[in-house]
Order: structure tokens, then sequence, then C-alpha cells
């Protein structure tokens, strides 16, 4: 799918819920899954624009059930974390001394390992700060038409995510083309 995407994942690269189910469930419940419009992908629900926050003074946000609305996809569970990144990827920072890494030249893999050319820490690729341009995890949910920086989830959608699992969630900006 190309376009330019919103991504919520858990914070922790290692962790997912047993199932779907109760976080659909809760998702629904608030109002921000609407109508399933194929597998695992939905239409903005009833709330969805009081649970995600759009930070521009008047951005165009097509709402509703036809095909180029804001659709959003649940991507998951996958039984190993999964790194995701973008055309706008960025240059990491160092987890050990937060400076920034050249950005690496070819696509990673989430048990790729970087190694930082400062101060020469070695990692996986998901323990460096992607500064919210890509992520690892084993579950997202994938919002269409968002760009970067455009909109942020909003307080009442993160409590309800930590709520369905326990876990803290986080979130950053993908551009996918072709
Ligand atoms: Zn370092």
């Amino acid at each position: 799918m190309t376009g330019h995407f919103l991504l919520l994942h858990p914070k922790n690269p290692a962790w997912a819920p047993a199932s779907l189910a109760p976080l659909l469930d809760a998702l629904k419940a608030i109002g921000f899954l609407g109508a399933e419009r194929g597998a695992g992908r939905y239409s903005a629900g009833p709330d969805y624009l009081g649970l995600i926050t759009y930070l521009g003074c008047s951005p165009q946000i097509a709402l509703g059930d036809n095909e180029a609305a804001t659709a959003i996809r649940i991507a998951g569970i996958f039984e190993v974390p999964q790194f995701v990144q973008g055309g706008n990827l960025k240059a990491p920072r160092c987890p050990q001394c937060r400076k920034t890494l050249h950005k690496p030249a070819v696509s990673l893999e989430a048990k790729g390992e970087l190694q930082c050319s400062h101060c020469g820490h070695a990692a996986s690729a998901c323990a460096f700060d992607w500064r919210r341009s890509a992520a690892c995890a084993r579950l997202f949910i994938e919002i269409s038409n968002v760009f970067e920086s455009e909109a942020v989830p909003g307080e009442a959608l993160a409590a309800c995510l930590q709520q369905a699992g326990g876990e803290v969630w986080d979130y950053c900006y993908v551009r996918k083309a072709g």
C-alpha cells in the first residue's frame, strides 16, 4: 500500500497481546474503529476525530467508507518483532550516548545489529531511537492519509490502548512508495 501513514505500536517490541479480540472490541467501543472494509481493515469510527489529534489549522481529512477515505489497518500479531521503515527514515540516535548516527544505507531487519560510530555501543536496530520514522513491534495499527507530524494519538486513545493490554503504546510516521 502506498501513501503516508501514522503507525501506533506497543512500545515494547517483544510484547503482543494473546489475541486481538479484546483490543478490537475496546477500539470499537470508543468509536475509533468503524465498519470493517476487509480483513483487518476498517473505516474510521464515529469518534475518530476526537481520538486522533490533527495539528494543522485546516487538515484535509476524508472520512467515511469510500476507498480514498482514511482507513485503519491492523497488522499483526507477528511471531517476532518487525522493523517497519519507509522513505522518510531518519538517522537514528544511539540509546547509549544519544548522538546521531549516519542513516543506514540498507534496509534493516529487527534482528539486524547497528553499532554506534561515536561510542561503539552495539545493539539491535529496535534499540535505537529512530525519531518517529520507524518502529519495531509485533502489532501495528496503521492509519492511512496522515502526513509526517500531521496528527498524533490523543490521550483517550492512548489510555484505551494501554488499558486493553496493560502496555504503553507509541507511534511513528512511515511513508511507503509502492
Ligand atoms: Zn553511541
